[in-house]
């Protein structure tokens, strides 16, 4: 397997929307299981195609037990729940039903050092194809349903940043760029 390089915003990749996956052969399973490598060694729990510059709708999940640390509110004692733990890839997946409200601290691979609350649904019924092209319905909750919600938003070319208000957008935004201005080399 391939740790491939993840790409940082201003990458047009990130604003752009992905196309759906038709070719469920050995060379997809390969990129699949690149992609859950390289999230596993970039720290993240979730990652989609276009973080890695290939706009194919598929994305990849992986969320350990004990890392829902940043719930607005009063934070109860973490109860373990199915999805726990385990990998999974969804390709070309939508989201069937949502339902309730909840607030959750994001942080993103592709915007280092940015975290912010993000509202969002707090349940989600999602219908996906597995990387064999087989169809499969889930139902997701809490920390899932926030972390499916983002990464169904980069391969639509929506980046969290965008679902915060107007100003704080333009905040981070400019904020980035400076950051990038700074980090050029100064000509010699
Ligand atoms: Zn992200």
């Amino acid at each position: 397997m391939t740790v491939l390089d993840v790409v940082v915003w201003p990458a047009k990749v990130l604003e752009t929307k992905a196309s759906d996956v038709t070719v469920f052969d050995d060379a997809f399973r390969k990129f699949v299981a690149d992609m859950h490598e390289t999230m596993k060694a970039s720290g993240g729990i979730g990652l989609a195609a276009n973080q890695v510059g290939d706009l194919r709708r598929v994305l990849t999940i992986e969320i350990p037990f004990g890392d829902n640390r940043y719930e607005e509110g009063e934070v109860e004692e973490e109860t373990r729940e199915w999805w726990h733990n385990k990998k999974f890839t969804f390709v070309n997946p939508v989201i069937t039903k949502k339902a309730g409200k909840m607030k959750y601290q994001e942080g993103c691979l592709s915007f280092p050092e940015i975290y912010d609350f993000v509202d969002r649904a707090s349940e989600v019924w999602i219908e996906a194809k597995d990387e064999f092209g087989k169809t499969f319905e889930i139902h997701a909750t809490g920390l899932m349903a926030v972390c499916l919600q983002h990464e169904i938003d980069h391969i639509d070319g929506i980046v969290f940043i965008n679902r915060m208000s107007r100003l704080k957008n333009n905040m981070i935004r400019k904020k980035i760029m400076r950051r990038g201005q700074l980090s050029t080399p100064e000509p010699v």
